[in-house]
């Protein structure tokens, strides 16, 4: 009887491809996760190891394990981009993705299909078939980059098939989500982006030297231009503009009514007329002048020195950076995080209280505080703290374990001596 019952219950949890995660499936032992494989997909008559019942059908040559740990990582990048679209995000046709097991029989299929430049790449995207097609292995970071690059320029073309996109709007989301990491929040990402792109260290220099980047010239390129001016400036431009949308809800909004202009087939310039461009464009100057700078001088070089164990001189640095643009609360936080490392609980305490004032939704914030408090001999406070995170973070363990730590701690001093 009892055998019956948990096959039952391995059974159910098996039909919702939704309920396995790629963290999970990849703490199981190599024996489970091929015998999990074998549960969702299926071998073609070209060797291919086809996923079934996901939101991405990946098809792979190497193994099953491999098609369902890409299916399960490109499922997670679907959710994690469409969630970044308040009015939603469906498409009609399934997104297709071929994995081939080496670099031969990848250029062998592009050679087949008449596809030029190839050679160079780790991937690409087929427009003319709406196909990403791949080789290698999905845990490779690089791998990821260009998964998650290539499936944001798929999913926008899915997604708007009346229209072309503008090429600033297209590849300044596919620069952006290239480093996206689904588990985060959407203010998450867009802030390890502006830590992680190179593209950051560009505009910034660009803008020391008085340059910034031309909106309206940006806006009125289509994709022939585009191709024509094919350089870095302008990817780091795009990259940058969808930065500072992406950076607030109004940006957000905005990025929002372009996309569904271009599904009903309206031209942007509808959306985005002369008037608004100039003025997104003195908008977006400011933000390269003030948050861009700040990541690129101050924020920036600070966590690399810290990375290698020069935390005083980070603290230092971020200093001068925060007095130097004291609208903006990331420097504080991020000093806060520095002090902490150094045991200086209440001086963390102090800037993460700053934060707040200016910010209380700044991603980790309540995390961090919660931390801090404990430290500084605050548990109800950190408590309070621990469960805000917690109601944004359900999953969090570390978060969970402080908010142990902090009952704990509120349990003994309220014990009467003795
Ligand atoms: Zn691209």
């Amino acid at each position: 009887m009892r055998r019956v019952a948990v096959l039952v219950l391995i059974g159910s949890c098996l039909v919702q491809g939704a309920s396995l995660t790629l963290d999970q499936f990849r703490q199981m032992t190599p024996s489970d996760q091929e015998k999990m494989a074998r549960r969702y997909t299926q071998r073609d008559r070209d060797d291919f190891w086809r996923v079934e019942g996901f939101k991405y059908q990946v098809r792979a040559q190497g193994s099953s394990e491999q098609a369902l740990e890409i299916a399960l990582l490109m499922d997670e990048f679907y959710d994690s981009f469409a969630r970044t679209f308040k009015g939603g995000f469906s498409i009609a046709t399934q997104p297709r993705l071929y994995v081939f097991a080496d670099r031969d029989a990848y250029l062998e299929f592009m050679k087949v299909r008449d596809v030029d430049g190839a050679e160079p790449t780790g991937g690409m995207y087929l427009t003319s078939d709406r196909l990403l097609v791949t080789f290698a292995k999905a845990t490779d970071e690089h791998l990821k980059q260009m998964l998650f690059h290539e499936a944001t320029h798929q999913l926008l073309h899915t997604y708007t098939v009346k229209r072309s996109l503008p090429p600033w709007y297209n590849e300044g989301m596919a620069t952006n989500f290239q480093l996206w990491e689904p588990s985060r929040s959407l203010r998450e990402n867009v802030r390890m982006a502006i830590i992680e792109s190179h593209y950051r260290s560009q505009v910034a220099a660009e803008a020391r030297e008085g340059k910034l980047p031309d909106l309206q010239a940006l806006a009125a390129m289509d994709g022939d231009d585009w191709l024509e001016n094919f350089d870095g400036a302008n990817y780091a431009a795009a990259w940058s503009f969808v930065n500072f949308l992406l950076s607030s809800e109004d940006g957000q909004r905005r990025l929002d009514r372009v996309l569904r202009a271009l599904k009903k087939g309206t031209p942007v310039e509808k959306v985005m007329p002369p008037a608004v461009v100039r003025k997104l464009e003195r908008q977006w100057h400011e933000d390269i002048r003030t948050r861009l700078m700040l990541y690129d001088e101050f924020i920036a070089p600070a966590l690399h020195a810290a990375s290698e164990g020069q935390v005083d001189e980070a603290i230092a640095h971020l200093e001068v950076g925060i007095a130097g643009h004291p609208s903006l609360p990331d420097g504080r936080f991020y000093r806060a995080r520095l002090l902490l490392e150094k045991d200086r609980f209440a001086e963390a305490l102090a800037d993460l209280e700053a934060v707040a004032e200016q910010d209380a939704d700044f991603p980790d914030l309540h995390l961090l505080l919660g931390r801090a408090a404990l430290a500084a001999g605050d548990p109800a406070k950190a408590r309070s703290h621990l469960q805000t995170h917690l109601r944004s973070h359900r999953d969090d363990q570390q978060a969970k374990e402080l908010l142990r730590e902090a009952n704990r701690t509120l349990r003994t001093a309220t014990r009467p001596a003795g």
